[in-house]
């Protein structure tokens, strides 16, 4: 008996247009979404599938559970109530259900004769005459019916230009040319083993076509083991190809500082205070990176006070030290501001020269600051992104420190790879926005991780409580006599609306409000519509008591530092995230009296809104927050995802696929080490185009 014909194997990277059917118009379409090879079509998955195996009874319907029914046209109605709609009742031998139609055609609505048999999937919603179905997807059936599908129907993410049925024809031819297991399958099989998990090509194509007893809901629910399968090795691209820009980045090599500490202990002894514990050693740990030949690739996390700042400032000083120069960026004018005058406090008497620059400082100020940064003759420069400007040339950068990171994308920092001229500089990242260790590990896989885990001593804990904004009178008398002790207070107002303008309405509003309410309290206001000039001055009046009480919008969340502020008012607390309320709290509790932050609210709450409240009346212990956001939002926002990338995986879902992050993160160890070439091809696979880029 002649073997039947086997469809020609086809190697994973042909390309879509080789395949039947596939002209230049269509291979744009395709090509726009970034499915170039076959390949590629392999892995556009389903987002969600119908079941058209099986038929329900109208009786059975439930509301929001999607369903295929089968009955005959009972009746017929065009009706106009304010736009023209086609209603059309199905019956079968258990009841009566209602599809709806708001677009049609008229020779659309002249198929449904009185009596004509009709299948329809679609999902039922309570309407006003019992349950019926809004536009569902419906076929005529003849006398003979039809026969029911024998696999679940995938629906594919739409691709602009290409119809739903003739991708999914492409995709099934695809299929056809799946290679043996062998010549697909990249992952060790003693791996897949243990944890239960199919290969490849089996996941696939239980995927593509899901067999009529595949299990829907876990299908539904993203976690099928084929579906697992899938965002393991998903997860596993990602991973590697952010540790193979590490490695990229290291075998570039850099210069190494000798470690000379003669101006760290001039600073260290002229400091008011001793370093914690966590800050020498996370010192100790960066002082060992800067002194090897490779770049230093290093995520300090510290919650909200724990003393990041000086930490950099003693990296610093081992550049400077060695001659050489150090860049400081923060995410905004004011951080940075802020960063400039504490370093030019610290360092400026050891007779370290300091140079700011922000992207507002123009003309000749410019100028000189540029000069004096290529030049040498500034040895510590702080500013904002400008700094990774085209126009900046460093003498001889050696450092570059970036402060929350949480705003800086992975693209940014590899734009200051190119900003050394002797090697490529150290980089230290900061951030206030501690995460899990295991995403951590996954979103920073290019840096290592240490942690600043204790507050320096003295800081009382701040005692935060949620008020009703009902109680708003009482609590401007508490701020009355607050202020009557010599206390200082932030009243922060935040609105749902990003736009500066709007926030900046709302603070002048309050600020008029409690200026009425607070007679012979100095009020003072910032928000970001104001000229940084402006407010800078109305900082520095808080900082230096001259102003009592300060109503500000959001810009203040990071970084602001004013010890002697112990009261602070945050308006809206329901609206904000776990972490940023967290953030704002950091303002207070920096010096030595007992702090209270105040969370008001507009009742009622919902369930999440409470949850984030309680949690913060419990905890001030960052990283435990860190962990119950990740609960209540899941990753993608906690990472502020648009910057990481990491929003944008096929099938992975940081959030429900956590747990296959410590397998993740061994395997790739262990491809790394015992595979480099396997590796390569499983970033191809995944990330392909991205990875190029970020390579380049
Ligand atoms: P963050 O980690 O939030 O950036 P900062 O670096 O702004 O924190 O430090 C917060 C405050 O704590 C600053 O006023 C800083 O001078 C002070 N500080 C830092 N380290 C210590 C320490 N070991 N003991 C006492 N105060 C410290
Ligand atoms: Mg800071």
């Amino acid at each position: 008996m002649p073997a039947p014909p086997r469809p020609a194997l086809v190697e994973a990277d042909t390309p879509i247009t080789a395949l039947r059917g596939v002209g230049p118009a269509l291979g744009n379409a395709l090509a726009a979404r970034g499915l170039v090879s076959v390949q590629d079509l392999w892995l556009h998955l389903p987002r969600s599938y119908e079941d058209r195996t099986r038929l329900t009874a109208i009786a059975a319907l439930q509301p929001g559970v999607s369903v295929q029914v089968e009955g005959r046209v009972e009746a017929v109605e065009r009706a106009f109530r304010y736009r023209p709609q086609l209603k059309v009742a199905l019956t079968d031998a258990t009841g009566t259900l209602l599809l709806r139609f708001f677009h049609f055609r008229a020779q659309q609505a002249a198929q449904f004769a009185i009596g004509a048999r009709v299948r329809a999937y679609g999902t039922p919603r309570l309407g006003p005459q019992g349950l019926e179905i809004v536009h569902p997807s419906y076929r005529l059936l003849g006398e003979h019916g039809h026969d029911l599908s024998e696999t679940l129907d995938p629906v594919y993410p739409a691709i602009e230009g290409v119809g739903p049925a003739s991708l999914r024809r492409l995709i099934m031819q695809a299929l056809d040319h799946l290679p043996e297991e062998a010549a697909l399958e990249l992952l060790p099989e003693d791996w897949l083993r243990p944890l239960g998990l199919p290969t490849l090509r089996s996941a696939l194509l239980t995927l593509h076509r899901p067999p009529p007893d595949a299990d829907l809901a876990a299908l539904q629910a993203g976690r099928h083991p084929a579906q697992r399968r899938l965002a393991l090795e998903e997860l596993l691209a990602h991973q590697l190809g952010l540790r193979r820009q590490r490695l990229a980045l290291q075998a570039e090599g850099a210069l190494p500082l000798r470690g000379d500490e003669t101006l760290v202990a001039r600073l260290l002894h002229r400091l008011p205070f001793t370093l914690t514990a966590a800050q020498q050693r996370v010192y100790a740990q960066l002082r060992e990176d800067l002194c090897r030949p490779r770049p230093m690739l290093r995520l300090v996390q510290g919650d909200v006070g724990s003393g990041k700042t000086v930490v950099a400032a003693l990296a610093a000083l081992l550049a400077v030290a060695d001659g050489r120069q150090v860049a400081l960026m923060a995410p905004t004018e004011l951080l940075a501001e802020q960063h400039y005058h504490t370093l030019h406090g610290w360092l400026a008497p050891l007779g370290v020269r300091l140079c700011w620059l922000a992207g507002k400082v123009t003309g000749k100020a410019r100028a000189q600051a540029l000069q004096d940064v290529a030049s040498g003759a500034a040895q510590v420069v702080v500013g904002t992104h400008a700094l990774m400007q085209d126009g900046v040339e460093f003498h001889d950068l050696a450092l570059a420190i970036i402060d929350e990171q949480h705003r800086f994308g992975v693209h940014q920092r590899l734009a200051l790879r190119d900003k050394g001229r002797r090697g490529v500089p150290h980089q230290l990242v900061m951030t206030a926005t501690p995460i899990p260790r295991t995403l951590a590990m996954s979103a920073y896989a290019d840096l290592d991780v240490s942690a600043i885990d204790e507050l320096p001593p003295g800081r009382t804990p701040v005692t935060t409580i949620a008020l009703a904004v009902e109680r708003r009178p009482e609590l401007i008398e508490r701020i009355r006599l607050a202020c009557a002790q010599g206390r200082q207070v932030y009243w922060v107002c935040t609105l749902i609306d990003d736009s500066d303008e709007v926030q900046a309405q709302a603070a002048q509003s309050t600020f008029e409000a409690l200026q009425a309410a607070l007679p012979g309290v100095q009020i003072g206001l910032v928000h970001g519509r104001m000229k940084p000039a402006e407010k800078q001055a109305t900082m520095r009046a808080f900082k230096d008591g001259a102003l009592a009480l300060l109503v500000a919008t959001t810009v203040i969340e990071v970084g602001v530092d004013v010890p002697n502020a112990s009261l602070m008012v945050i308006e809206n607390a329901e609206r904000l995230g776990l972490a940023q309320l967290h953030q704002l709290r950091g303002r207070v509790g920096r010096g030595s009296t007992a702090s209270t932050c105040v969370l008001l609210y507009q009742g009622p709450l919902s369930a999440l809104a409470r949850q984030r409240l309680d949690t913060l009346r419990q905890t001030n212990d960052g990283f435990a927050i860190a962990e119950k956001d990740l609960e209540l939002r899941g990753p993608g926002e906690l990472l502020g995802t648009r910057q990481t990338g990491l929003a944008s995986f096929r099938m992975a879902d940081l959030g429900r696929d956590v747990d296959l992050l410590p397998h993740v993160h061994a395997l790739a160890d262990r491809l790394l080490r015992e595979a480099p070439e396997q590796a390569e091809r499983i970033v191809a696979r995944w990330v392909g185009g991205a990875a190029r880029y970020a390579a380049a």
